[in-house]
């Protein structure tokens, strides 16, 4: 069960149908928008994404090592971090300074972009500026429009 940053909350949505995921309140809270936020509590609600604190010497030592490394991560990321540290997780992270800290720390990480395996690839478009996107999509990212499937 890998833990989430924003990002890959966001963009690997698809992939927490089939798998529980981690992630903590301050990436939670970095959901801002009301479509993002409704996605991310039915991902809660649906028991798909569990939302957990890291304990206090995690966050310390991510923190330290953070520090010593020179890395500006923020409180979310920190504690992203710390919650693959405690529970020896995966983190799922495009962010260069998580990743070069939890090489650091001995934590697993893997891109977003990685896919697995999908039973099906559905390919959708935005009805106003018909741009294309894969299944995974629901929203085209320019316009805020529900996409379309195509048949
Ligand atoms: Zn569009």
């Amino acid at each position: 069960m890998p833990v989430l940053d924003a990002s890959a909350i966001l963009n690997g949505f698809g992939f927490m149908i089939d798998h529980i995921a981690y992630t903590v309140p301050q990436v939670m809270s970095e959901f801002r928008d009301w479509r993002s936020k409704s996605l991310v509590s039915a991902a809660v609600h649906a028991n798909h994404l569990r939302v957990y604190s890291p304990l206090q010497e995690h966050v310390k030592k991510v923190r330290d090592t953070a520090k010593r490394l020179g890395e500006q991560l923020s409180e979310a990321d920190i504690h992203v971090l710390a919650l693959a540290l405690e529970l020896k997780e995966t983190i799922i992270t495009d962010d260069q300074g998580i990743q070069n800290t939890a090489k650091s720390l001995g934590i697993q990480f893997k891109p977003v972009m990685f896919r697995e395996a999908r039973k099906r690839v559905l390919k959708k478009k935005c009805p106003n500026c018909s741009k294309q996107y894969s299944g995974d999509a629901d929203w085209c990212e320019t316009c805020d429009e529900k996409l379309v499937t195509l048949k």
